[in-house]
């Protein structure tokens, strides 16, 4: 679909986007600290013949979390079992996942902040003696009965730590925080994706790219996708810096990765609320997106870009803001008429 969104958050991966998985650690590209530590958490289990101790990993959606508790996985040796906080309803739901995992498996819990409590209280001594604690009967005659777990680690993703129930972030042995990725490590991984896309690209295209791409492998992945269609139709196949500029103007991104709802967000901050403070709920409904999306998925990388920032009264956007949008920041109050509008 043409006018899909390049940062929606949606689970719609096709075999395509799973063929550009990185299946170990050397392809995976960039978040060189995490990858140096977990080298090493990783070479020491294996030698103790030891599970790796549970791993929290957090960061904006389409960083690479899923793919590198895959690549974890690989690396142990093990196989990785797939799920997400909102997928495992009740606590008999994760005891029987929990039953069912292999000594050293890896199990994946995207979204882990999504967990009910009573579904976090099946965790908990899964994580620390490797334990159900499981009651038989009800009332009066009801017991708990332990059973034993295989010696599996639980790696948990999740867009801030701080959205962890303190007890649940407590029982990780390793959190890793995943950055926004670099134009050149950026660059790498386009490089690599249109190399098993069989897809011709100029470095000059590569980097258009890479630049437009808002730190965000995934979102990378996909842009290069949408210009690959476009270069197919107009440009003879081949991505240059022209094509890939033209593709993505028409796509609605500009230079810098901004979408249209960016765009609003700033635009409409500016022009109702003086350049804010605005408050989360307000700049949902001017915008019409969800406000957990807003925060999560659109304000790290304004805020990475230094175009917003984030106050104990609202959101305020900066000088820089205005002069990407072409405005003339506010100089006080009754400044809103002084301002140009070239968009
Ligand atoms: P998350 O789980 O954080 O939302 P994913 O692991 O699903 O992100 O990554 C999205 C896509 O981006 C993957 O399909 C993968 O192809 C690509 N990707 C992510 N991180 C990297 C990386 N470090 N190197 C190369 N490709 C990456």
């Amino acid at each position: 679909m043409q006018d899909e969104r390049f940062v929606s958050t949606g689970f719609r991966e096709g075999d395509e986007e799973i063929s550009l998985r990185p299946k170990s650690l050397r392809e995976y590209v960039g978040q060189e600290s995490v990858k140096e530590n977990l080298n090493i958490s990783i070479r020491a289990a294996l030698e103790r013949h030891e599970s790796l101790d549970h791993l929290l990993l957090y960061g904006p959606p389409g960083l690479g979390k899923t793919t590198l508790a895959g690549i974890i996985a690989a690396e142990m040796g093990q196989n990785i079992r797939i799920t997400s906080g909102p997928a495992i309803e009740r606590p008999g739901d994760l005891a029987s996942i929990l039953t069912n995992l292999a000594d050293g498996d890896v199990l994946f819990i995207d979204e882990i902040h999504r967990l009910s409590r009573s579904v976090e209280e099946v965790l908990y001594p899964a994580m620390e003696d490797y334990a159900l604690d499981i009651m038989i009967g009800k009332g009066p005659t009801a017991r708990s009965v332990r059973i034993d777990l295989p010696h599996f680690t639980l790696v948990g993703a999740t867009t801030r730590a701080g959205l962890l129930s303190a007890p649940l972030r407590d029982r990780f042995g390793i959190l890793f925080r995943l950055e926004m990725y670099n134009p050149t490590e950026l660059s790498a991984i386009v490089r690599r994706s249109a190399g098993i896309l069989k897809v011709e690209a100029e470095e000059d295209g590569i980097l258009e790219i890479a630049r437009r791409s808002r730190g965000t492998p995934r979102i990378a992945n996909r842009m290069l996708r949408r210009v690959r269609d476009y270069a197919q139709v107009h440009g003879g196949g081949v991505i240059t810096k022209e094509i890939a500029e033209r593709a993505l103007d028409m796509q609605g991104v500009d230079e810098l990765g901004l979408d249209k709802l960016d765009r609003l967000m700033l635009t409409a901050t500016m022009d109702k609320f003086a350049g804010g403070p605005v408050g989360l709920e307000t700049l949902a409904a001017m915008t019409g997106e969800d406000a957990r999306t807003i925060e999560d998925v659109y304000e790290p990388y304004l805020m990475q870009l230094g175009f917003l920032m984030r106050t104990p009264r609202g959101r305020v956007v900066t000088p820089a803001a205005y002069e990407h949008m072409g405005r003339k920041p506010l100089q006080g109050a009754g400044g809103a008429e002084q301002q140009r509008m070239e968009f």
